[in-house]
């Protein structure tokens, strides 16, 4: 069977989580399956990204001995990052490539800088290139 993930609320900011490692104090929730117990089984490091730099974060993996899934353990703050960095960013550049608007209203809308958005799109964040003469 395929692992499941499941967030939790970590009450760390993602430096101090980082930091932390394996000692983060994660929480031993009941299997979502079945109300077992669940025992810690392993873990994997993933890198995370926010505020444009790239951290490298443990995430406890736990076992239901009756069902024997494994389950990911994902502080919340991973969840949230993706919603802001891709799923955000991915509906501004949908909707200036569906021709409905361009990007300053997109971004507007979406909630997102525009220079965010126009970096995201164009590779290159920042102002024009300075013209010479
Ligand atoms: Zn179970």
């Amino acid at each position: 069977m395929s692992p499941v993930a499941m967030v939790w609320p970590c009450p760390l900011p993602v430096d101090a989580y980082a930091e932390a490692g394996r000692q983060a104090g994660f929480p031993r929730p009941a299997c979502p399956s079945c109300a077992g117990p669940l025992v810690f089984w392993s873990g994997y490091r993933r890198h995370v990204r926010a505020a444009g730099r790239c951290r490298k974060v443990f995430v406890p993996r736990l076992r239901c001995g009756s069902c024997r899934v494994s389950h990911a353990l994902l502080p919340a703050f991973v969840l949230a990052w993706r919603l802001d960095v891709a799923e955000t960013v991915g509906m501004v550049i949908a909707e200036v490539a569906g021709g409905r608007c361009g990007v300053r209203p997109a971004a507007e809308r979406a909630g997102v800088p525009y220079t965010t958005a126009r970096g995201c799109l164009l590779g290159q964040p920042g102002p024009h290139p300075r013209r010479h003469g």
